[in-house]
């Protein structure tokens, strides 16, 4: 049995170390921040807890599903009929029903049923290695036509991918739209789910099933280098010390890593280093009243540079009346100049959009406001991703890594953590030295 450090305690971070546990291994995780979570840490919003970032749930989490089963938490999960909006160009429309489609003035019928066959098809897809290759601009627009693509897409994708966004693989794009789209009652109803007392519910049961298995969770304890000697890890050091380890295993966003790995051949460091990823600044309000109906509200105003609100209140209702909880993400590269914009330059240009979405919002509505930002929150995953990816198993023996872009081709969730901890658990703890 070996001596495992874990790097980060994520839902990543924290399966990896239960996996392990079970295995018979030894498991320290090491957490540079204060507390546990990753993206899907939560905090104390004016006495509320809650993520920092929104989470929701949907009918296809399985690892997830099975997980909260293990934790015997499955009676935290619920589930809500959601609403979606559209606001174009001025005005809020319904969305996310085939009578909102109908309804929706800016596309010709035309355009309505091949959107939709678009959305059928991709809901039917198994296999995404063909779409792997393929461009999700050119993919898209094959399907539902240069204006359709305009008018649903374009915004979509420049105010999340920026610089990106005409060089993102089909299949990355394509999961998205699958995942969402079978998260349904039925033709009609959206229906997400959410836990009850947050992801921490979830993620705090996970750390005490870590030390009940005799594992350690050091929090507050950034790992800054991963030492090794003749190829082979020897051990990690903090601030504060150098401790051995026989294996370490990462689950912090790649992009740490060529930093962290000095043992590491410069030619992998080269391919980690290729892979793009995107900061998120997310800006969250605490509001008297609701701004809408809709749990999720795609803007494309050329006025407004957030690509959507997730009224988070609309799915999970909290303590109900009088608190109604708003999430709006800026997803941009550091090289966007808003990235150098203060936290409240950020939140006060979100409160000028509000009164556009909804004109009888007051500013006496705000009882809170606050916004965290993310270092590495969207990995890019261009045509091809997927011979870009670099293996689990590293070139330095007993170094494994693994992140949010090893879900590819799906999206970030919690789900897709839990199942790829699972994965690089088995894998470094069959090939550990
Ligand atoms: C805006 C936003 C919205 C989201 N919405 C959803 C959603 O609706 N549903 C959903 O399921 N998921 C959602 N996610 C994604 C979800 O939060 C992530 O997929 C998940 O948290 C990833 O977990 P992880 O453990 O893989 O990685 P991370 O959460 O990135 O955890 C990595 C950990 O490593 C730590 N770390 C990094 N470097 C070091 C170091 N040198 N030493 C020690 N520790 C280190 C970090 O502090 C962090 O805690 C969202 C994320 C964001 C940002």
């Amino acid at each position: 049995m070996s001596n495992f450090a874990i790097i980060g305690s994520g839902p990543m971070g924290l399966m990896a170390a239960l996996e392990l546990l079970r295995k018979g291994h030894q498991v320290d995780i090491y957490e540079r921040d204060d507390r546990i979570g990753g993206m899907s840490a939560d905090f104390d919003f004016d006495g509320l807890r809650i993520e920092r970032y929104y989470h929701f749930i949907c009918k296809t989490d399985y690892p997830l599903f099975k997980l909260l089963d293990e934790m015997q938490l499955s009676d935290r999960l619920h589930w809500t009929d959601t609403k979606m909006g559209y606001y174009y160009q001025g005005k809020l429309h319904k969305w996310g029903t085939p009578f909102a489609l109908l309804g929706f003035p800016h596309l010709g019928l035309v355009d309505k049923v091949r959107y939709a066959l678009h959305v059928m098809h991709t809901k039917g897809i198994k296999d995404w290695a063909a779409l792997d290759r393929v461009n999700a601009r050119e993919w898209i627009t094959r399907w539902i036509g240069p204006k359709a693509y305009k008018v649903m897409w374009e915004k979509a994708f420049a105010l999340k991918f920026f610089e990106y966004q005409n060089d993102l693989s089909a299949s990355w794009i394509g999961t998205r739209i699958k995942r969402v789209a079978l998260s349904r009652r039925n033709i009609f109803n959206e229906s997400m789910g959410y836990l009850e007392g947050g992801s921490a519910v979830l993620l705090e049961r996970m750390a005490e099933e870590v030390r009940r298995l005799g594992g350690n969770l050091h929090l507050g304890q950034p790992i800054d280098e991963i030492t090794s000697a003749s190829g082979k890890v020897t051990g990690i050091r903090t601030p504060t010390s150098h401790t051995p380890y026989d294996v370490v295993v990462s689950t912090a966003p790649i992009q740490y890593v060529p930093g962290l790995v000095p043992g590491l051949p410069p030619a992998f460091s080269r391919q980690v280093a290729a892979i793009e990823n995107i900061p998120v600044a997310c800006v969250i309000l605490k509001l008297t009243h609701p701004v809408s109906e809709n749990f999720w509200m795609n803007i494309s105003d050329d006025r407004i540079a957030i690509p959507g609100l997730i009224e988070y209140s609309n799915l999970n209702p909290g303590k109900g009346a009088g608190e109604h909880i708003v999430y709006a993400p800026y997803y941009m590269p550091k090289t966007h100049p808003k990235w150098q914009w203060t936290n409240q330059q950020l939140i006060d240009e979100v409160i000028s959009y509000l009164p556009m979405i909804n004109p009888a919002f007051k500013p006496e509505w705000i009882r809170a406001s606050h916004c965290h930002r993310y270092e590495y929150a969207q990995t890019i995953c261009p045509p091809g991703f997927q011979e870009m990816l670099p293996p689990m198993t590293t070139q330095l023996s007993g170094f494994y890594m693994a992140d949010t872009a090893y879900y590819y081709p799906e999206d970030r969730s919690i789900n897709e953590s839990i199942a790829v901890g699972v994965r690089l658990a088995e894998t470094a703890s069959t090939q550990a030295p």
